[in-house]
Formats: structure tokens, C-alpha cells, sequence
């Protein structure tokens, strides 16, 4: 397939590799922001590639898992209003609340439906005009144009049964978070591209700047991912922390300018609080006055919502890079994609539920062997056959 197989070749996996062993002299710790970035790491096995002195951090990059509790218990209560048919990607329903999940919502009766599209709960909303159709929007900047424009479209077309749940993050003032936290190790910065295929990257260059980090615009294909760490690294080797675009083919400096047009007319910044982490000011957006009576939490009163954590998930610690999936005691005892207690292990982007598909069912797999290594893991895909370098990896299968 065009503009994929191409940027999983074995071969220059390898020579990406190799130049990477060959500058880095010490350790240097870098995360990535971005749960399709820490999937493809996983899946790969790409950190299980890379010569031990550079450590794979895994920062607060799934959406669904930074959407906070109390956001999911208010979609919950909306959910099981009787006016109301409650629509969201497939992927939030699994995600528990306090006491239950969408899923469990509708099974006690809610008419809660998964779309595809924002425009397909509008369309809900035009063939329903006697209930309030109510559309949970949350992530990054990636999802949150569209949105926007259906709000847009919305208030255009005068359809006053819908509106929309907020729940958007916004990346750079996460990065500022993760960079004054006094437990950071984090060293240089892997920017998630299609974030910046939007947003452009005019915030970056001042946060490199003060906080004398790297910060390196990164895609997602094994291919991508590589030469990003390998130019953190470089930069890191040199004593220099600017922004660099290692992925041209998606992202322009200025971004989208259509789409940050819509974001600016819909949406206002706003502090948002990120799950296990807490609030993180100006980190997210909410529905501008112009749109605010399209806004469901104004709309139905959920917010006296008191949420209650389960006392034994540590995602907040995972969502920092404070400690790797498997670390946490309930990992893939009590907790797995089945049973999950946090987010974390229900999202395919969350990086508890990465380790889980993987099999990275314990610490750091073995990494030995002579010269010339295969690299191969359980998922198909994987970067797989002659890596030319000087490890052999395995992971556990
Ligand atoms: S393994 Fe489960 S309980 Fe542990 S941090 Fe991840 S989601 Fe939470």
C-alpha cells in the first residue's frame, strides 16, 4: 500500500537504527504524546529495538484516556436521560465510569448509538426532531475540527435538538505540564504529526526554547517513528533543543488553516482537567458564547457529579510516564481489556491495553543475540525480517 509499506522496510529500519547506536553516547529519556505513536512503538517492538540508552516514554496521548471521570459519569447521566439518544465513537462505551459504562446504559435502557461521524448524529438529530440528540465530543486537536464544524452546521442548518458534550485537549500546554512536574525525566519530545498536520507548529519553538527540549514533529509508521527519535536524539547529542519536522509529507508549519479557522469560530480555550493528571491550564476547548446554548452541559444539569476513582488503577502514573503498564499491579490480573479498571486499558490507543495486545506481560524483554537480528513480534504488521544491527530481540509472546 502506498505511503505505508514503504515506511515499514526491514532495511532501512535497520540503517535508522544503526545510526541512531552510532551518535548516542548517554542515556536520554524522550516521550511521545500520542497513543497511535505508543501503539506503533508496541506493536513493533521499536523500543525493544533501540540501544539501551534511549528510553521510550509513554506520555498522555489517548484521547480516551485523559477524558477525566467526572466528564465520562456526566455523558452516563445524560446518556440515561429518556429525551435523550446519546451518540459517540465505539470506542468510549467500554470506558467505566464511576459505577457503569455507556454499554451499561444501554442495556438498562438509554438509547445510547455508536457513529462514525459527527455529521451522523447531526443527521440522528434531523430524523428525531421530538428528542435532544447529544453527541460526546472529546480528544485532540485531530477531532476536534470536526466537531466544531458540525456544531457549526448545526446552529447553519437551525437544528436546535443537538448538541454537543465537550471534552477537547489541547497538546502543547500538556507538554508544559509533563515539563514543570517536578518528577520529569523527559528529555526530548516526540510531537504527534497529525496533531500538527492541524495546528501547524507555531507553539512549539517557544516551549523548546524555555524548557531546552527538543521537540521533533513525528509520524506514525515504524519508519517515521525512528528517524524522529533519531533526530532527538542527534539534537540531544548536540546540545540543541529547537523543533524539527520529520514529517513533511503530512505537516505544514502553518497546518490547516481552514480547520484552526472553524476551531477559532466555535470554540473558545479553556483549563480542562486531564484523567489521573488534573487540571492543566488553558489545555483544552469549550463552545464559544456564539455556540453556548448548543453546549450539552449546559443544556441538562450533570454538574454536581462527584467521581470516584477505583483505588487500585495507577493511570495517572502511566499517563505521566511515571511507570510502564506492566508495573501496575493489576495489569492483566484483574485488569485487562475485558475487565478494565481504567481507561488506559480500554482504549486500542491507551498504552496499558498496547502491553496487553503485545504481550508485554512483564518489564523490558530480553534483548541479546549476535549481529544480525530478526525483529518479530505477535502482531501482524510487525517490522518483520533481517534488521542488519547488533541486537536480537524477542518479545514476549
Ligand atoms: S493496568 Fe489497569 S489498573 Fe493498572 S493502570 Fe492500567 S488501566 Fe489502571
Amino acid at each position: 500500500m502506498k505511503y505505508l509499506e514503504e515506511f515499514q522496510n526491514p532495511e532501512l529500519a535497520g540503517r535508522l537504527l544503526a545510526d541512531i547506536r552510532a551518535t548516542v553516547t548517554r542515556p536520554w529519556a524522550l516521550m511521545e504524546v500520542c497513543g497511535g505513536q505508543t501503539h506503533s512503538i508496541i506493536r513493533h517492538g521499536i523500543d525493544q529495538l533501540l540501544p539501551e540508552e534511549v528510553e521510550l516514554i509513554h506520555g498522555p496521548g489517548c484521547p480516551v484516556c485523559v477524558t477525566p471521570l467526572e466528564m465520562i459519569d456526566r455523558a452516563l447521566a445524560i446518556a440515561a436521560r429518556p429525551e435523550v439518544i446519546f451518540c459517540s465513537f465505539g470506542d468510549m462505551l467500554r470506558v467505566p465510569g464511576s459505577e457503569r459504562d455507556l454499554f451499561r446504559v444501554r442495556g438498562e435502557g438509554g438509547d445510547v448509538r455508536v457513529v462514525y461521524s459527527p455529521l451522523d448524529a447531526l443527521r440522528i438529530a434531523q430524523e428525531n426532531p421530538q428528542r435532544e440528540v447529544v453527541f460526546f465530543g472529546i480528544g485532540f486537536e485531530t477531532t476536534a475540527p470536526p466537531n466544531a464544524m458540525t456544531v457549526y452546521q448545526a446552529k447553519k442548518l437551525g437544528i436546535r435538538n443537538f448538541s454537543l458534550l465537550v471534552s477537547h485537549v489541547r497538546v502543547p500546554p500538556a507538554i508544559e505540564a509533563i515539563m514543570r512536574s517536578p518528577d520529569c525525566r523527559v528529555q526530548g519530545f516526540l510531537a504527534a504529526g497529525h496533531v500538527c498536520s492541524v495546528m501547524g507548529i507555531d507553539e512549539y519553538p517557544e516551549l523548546a526554547a524555555r524548557h531546552r527540549v527538543p521537540i521533533v514533529v513525528t509520524g506514525f509508521e515504524p519508519l517515521d517513528i525512528l528517524e524522529g527519535i533519531r533526530r532527538t536524539v542527534r539534537q540531544l547529542e548536540r546540545g540543541e533543543h529547537v523543533v524539527d519536522n520529520a514529517y513533511p509529507r503530512a505537516v505544514r508549519p502553518e497546518g490547516n488553516p481552514a480547520a484552526k479557522a472553524m476551531l477559532a469560530d466555535v470554540f473558545e480555550v479553556t483549563d480542562r482537567a486531564w484523567r489521573g493528571i488534573g487540571v492543566i491550564p488553558a489545555s483544552g476547548w469549550r463552545l464559544s458564547p456564539r455556540y453556548r446554548d448548543q453546549d450539552a452541559e449546559h443544556r441538562f444539569p450533570v454538574s454536581d457529579i462527584t467521581p470516584c476513582e477505583p483505588a487500585q488503577c495507577r493511570s495517572g502514573e502511566v499517563l505521566q510516564g511515571q511507570l510502564k503498564p506492566s508495573e501496575c499491579e493489576a495489569f492483566g490480573t484483574v485488569c485487562t481489556p475485558r475487565t478494565p479498571l481504567g481507561a488506559t486499558m480500554v482504549s486500542s490507543e491507551g498504552a496499558c491495553a498496547a502491553y496487553y495486545l503485545y504481550r508485554r506481560l512483564s518489564g523490558p524483554a530480553s534483548v541479546s543475540g549476535p549481529a544480525s537480528g530478526s525483529v518479530s513480534g505477535p502482531a501482524s504488521g510487525s517490522v518483520s525480517g533481517s534488521v542488519s544491527g547488533s541486537q536480537e530481540v524477542s518479545t514476549v509472546a
